[in-house]
């Protein structure tokens, strides 16, 4: 195919069929953030170089092999962000919201770019949704975060996801750990890949995140993280699973887990699924005390997660979670004749303004094409205009699912259909007493005698 009809290796478009999906799992994911407390940002796709490489860590497999980095005419260095963390971080710094009262919680949707090897689930342009929590250092926020992660598995009906847990320490503590884990790998460095090499000397702990077999077989029996806690630290992390077990959720801890990412501290934590094959990882977090200091921001606790969306929407399919299909038009208002096509027109809009989305013939139709082709994009309701119905001011509307029709008013169209509609949905409604909801007036007897009556909600 030629190149410009094609899309470059590990991208994806959203296609037409899948777009208002996507808005509902985005509008539903900051909108369960927002009760936590979480507010909407949004900062540019591209950053500094520099920003990653001091904030994702020089020795992160994202900064030494992932990153699309170019100059721009002005000579700049600048990457397309691999992550959301370190501009979320850099706009808080630069915007002094520091100042601002603690603890600051954000939420966010946007791609990332990675050049990786495409597969399932790993992509170089993908989509991570992701919170981030400033101000608090207290292990009640690394439990409320991850409660935030699981109220939005919940939500969404996803089961069967498993939740991981660590503690990486502080710096103070990670030294001594770093120490006995270079002991424990100079014996096998001839053998090691050759990234494992570097890490080895710059940063021992990337070597436990490495994907080789080999290293990772070897890793397996490297010392273990936790045995090596200062008091703060273990301390802290018994209190994050307490909290947990408090909020009744489950947890494994797993020492293996370190994040791919430099600057975590303390907790990290994964949700993970087998649904998935090799990219199981749906979601991934962690606290990052010593991030916004390392930028230049005064000293500030940080925790926050990031959630692939390629990888959770493959979870949502994998699962069979049938999420909101595409809308279908209201009605579809075929004409025949000019002033047949004006009066849709103008009908069209009258509906489209009271909020029923509303279709009419674009390309020429005949009559007979005009129906097949509201019933091919699922119109709910048809009618035709012309000639006759603009003499007698009424035109007939077929509900096409059961073939009923009814005799409408043109004059007060938008008016009619919509009690019409209203009427329709209302008969689709089933309460649990039995109560008989096709009439619209009963119905909202029922609505504010509920409201009335605290104790027996209609729903
Ligand atoms: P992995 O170990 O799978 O490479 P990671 O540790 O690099 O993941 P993070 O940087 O923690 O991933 O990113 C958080 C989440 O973003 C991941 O859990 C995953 O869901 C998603 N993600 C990361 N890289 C990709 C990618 N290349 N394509 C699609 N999703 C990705
Ligand atoms: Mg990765």
């Amino acid at each position: 195919m030629a190149i410009i009809t094609k899309a470059p290796r590990g991208t994806q478009d959203l296609l037409p069929s899948n777009g208002f999906r996507e808005q509902f799992i985005e509008k539903n994911l900051t909108d369960i953030s927002s009760y936590y407390g979480y507010k909407i940002i949004s900062t540019p796709v591209f950053e500094h170089t520099e920003l990653f490489d001091r904030g994702v860590g020089e020795t992160t497999d994202v900064v030494q092999k992932e990153m699309y980095t170019f100059e721009d005419n002005g000579r700049r260095s600048i990457t397309l962000k691999p992550e959301g963390t370190a501009g979320a971080a850099r706009m808080f710094i630069e915007h002094g919201l520091f100042n601002e009262p603690m603890p600051q919680k954000y939420s966010y949707v946007t791609p990332c770019y990675r050049y990786e090897k495409p597969q399932a689930g790993r992509l170089r342009e993908f989509h991570q949704f992701g919170v981030e929590c400033y101000g608090s250092s207290s292990p009640q926020t690394d439990a409320e975060v991850i409660s935030l992660a699981r109220a939005i598995f919940d939500f969404f009906g996803i089961d069967g996801l498993k939740l991981k847990i660590n503690s990486i320490g502080c710096p103070k503590c990670r030294a001594r750990y770093q120490k006995a884990l270079r002991d424990y790998f100079t014996p096998f460095k001839d053998e090691l890949c050759d990234t494992c090499k570097t890490r080895l000397e710059k940063n021992p702990m990337r070597l436990l995140d490495c994907k080789d077999p080999d290293d990772k077989k070897r890793a397996s029996g490297a010392p273990k993280i936790l045995d090596y806690l200062c008091d703060e630290c273990r301390e802290h992390f018994e209190s994050v699973k307490k909290y947990l077990d408090c909020l009744d959720i489950q947890y494994e801890v797993d020492p293996s887990i370190v994040r791919g990412l430099d600057y975590y501290t303390r907790t990290v934590f994964e949700f993970v699924s087998d649904s998935l094959g090799a990219q199981g990882t749906v979601l991934g977090g962690g606290r990052y005390d010593g991030l916004i200091s390392q930028l230049g921001g005064p000293e500030t606790p940080a925790i926050g997660f990031a959630m692939g969306l390629e990888r959770f929407n493959l979870l949502l399919d994998a699962q069979g979670v049938n999420l909101l299909e595409c809308p279908v038009p209201d009605i579809y208002i075929g004409s025949v004749g000019e002033d047949a096509k004006i009066a849709a027109m103008r009908h069209a809009e009258e509906l489209r303004e009271d909020g029923f989305s509303t279709e009419i013939d674009l390309v020429g139709r005949s009559i007979k094409a005009q129906m097949k082709y509201a019933n091919k994009i699922g119109a709910l309701f048809t009618c035709i205009i012309g000639s006759d119905e603009i003499k007698s001011g009424a035109v007939s509307v077929k509900k096409m699912k059961t073939g009923e029709t009814f005799s409408l008013e043109l004059k007060n169209f938008a008016e009619s259909f919509e009690r019409l509609r209203i009427n329709d949905m209302c008969e689709n409604i089933s309460f649990p007493d039995g109560t008989d909801a096709t009439d619209l007036n009963s119905l909202m007897g029922k609505v504010s005698g509920a409201e009335d009556n605290k104790e027996q909600p209609f729903v």
